[in-house]
């Protein structure tokens, strides 16, 4: 009998990053395609005199930051090594291997895996004909095993959202016993009037005693962080402190919280960057529709194409054209909005394709 390592991992698929090929162009992972701004650069050189020492293993800094923007009780943040470990942690601090996590599909390729690697139940529940998540499904998939369920809103990867008529359902339906974790990583993309912001929404269901809500964003989509790795939640007190508790410790480097602060001190110079990305989101979706394709409305960095079986040609076709997309094999194509150009070279792909 084998005892290592634990049987189970090997039905487990492996996170697949978008792909980097050099001289391509890559619309694959959600980054922005803008570098670091020049202070972000200043402040991470300045603190790397410093990575002697360990870094603050609770983040103050930053969470002090984090919750003076947001106008939050310093006990409700909890800053993460990027919000997926936050989504790790989530699921370690609240269930065991006979609970259950709940999420549509699709939606972040992360939360089955991280489901499984910390071995409990998963459920989920398909995404309506138009790519959204089912509010309504969803609610009725809930059951008493069931102790989190992510709701990622815009939507990764079909960019669809939520709306606070739909969320307040959501969370007037939901049961206590169920954490709902709204995952927000392409909130600063949202232009709708009709999609809340999360934390503020979090904010009035804690007002009214709903204390099973929480909030995940995260430094490295609008804030153009993704290589330094950090996120933030904003939870109930006791969800923040459980989360303490399962923190792998010193996982947030000194770097990363340095770049936060300095990120966040940049908000306005980097709030601009996200408004050009908006405005070329609604350029390259009129195009593509203008080719025929089915685009669901994105609110986040990228478009999504339900492609189904023709997915691996397009891929294919596009690589061809020197530009990398994420393909979902026989389901669709995830395509991040970058510069003007690059994206004039995704759209000319596009083009020859549609044919
Ligand atoms: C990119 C992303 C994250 C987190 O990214 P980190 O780099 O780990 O902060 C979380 N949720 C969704 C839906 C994402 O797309």
């Amino acid at each position: 009998m084998t005892s290592l390592p634990r049987a189970d991992l090997a039905t487990l698929p492996a996170y697949v990053p978008g792909k980097t090929i050099q001289g391509a162009i890559k619309l694959a992972s959600n980054e922005v395609s803008a570098g670091p701004l020049p202070s972000v650069r200043a402040a991470i050189a300045e603190a790397a005199a410093g990575v002697n020492r360990y870094p603050d293993t609770g983040s103050q800094a930053l969470v002090s930051r984090l919750a003076e923007r947001f106008d939050l009780e310093p006990g409700r943040v909890v800053v993460g090594c990027g919000s997926v470990s936050l989504c790790q942690m989530v699921i370690q601090a609240t269930c065991t291997p006979a609970d259950a996590v709940l999420f549509g599909w699709r939606s972040f390729e992360a939360y089955p895996i991280l489901s499984q690697v910390v071995g409990t139940t998963q459920i989920t529940v398909p995404t309506t004909p138009e790519h959204a998540l089912d509010v309504d499904a969803l609610l009725a998939a809930i059951t008493p095993e069931t102790r989190v369920v992510f709701l990622c809103s815009p939507n990764n990867p079909t960019g669809t959202t939520l709306t606070g008529a739909e969320l307040t359902r959501f969370v007037e339906s939901a049961p206590e016993h169920v954490l709902i974790v709204l995952d927000e990583a392409y909130r600063e993309f949202v232009d709708d009037p009709e999609v809340p912001d999360g934390i503020e929404f979090a904010k009035r269901c804690w007002a009214e005693g709903r204390e099973n809500i929480a909030v995940l964003r995260t430094f490295s989509k609008a804030y153009g962080l993704a290589g330094i790795r950090v996120g933030y939640c904003a939870a109930p007190v006791p969800v923040a402190e459980a989360l303490r508790k399962v923190a792998v410790p010193f996982a947030v480097n000194m770097l990363a919280q340095t770049a936060a602060i300095a990120s966040l001190d940049a908000e306005e110079e980097l709030m601009a960057r996200c408004r050009e990305i908006i405005a070329e989101r609604a350029r390259v979706r009129s195009a593509l529709q203008e080719y025929g394709y089915e685009v669901p409305p994105s609110q986040a960095n990228f478009v999504w194409l339900p492609l189904g079986a023709r997915t691996a040609a397009f891929d294919e076709h596009c690589l061809g054209h020197k530009v990398i997309v994420r393909a979902f094999a026989d389901s669709g194509a995830r395509i991040t909005i970058g510069t003007r150009e690059e994206n004039d070279a995704l759209l000319e792909a596009a083009r020859t394709f549609a044919g």
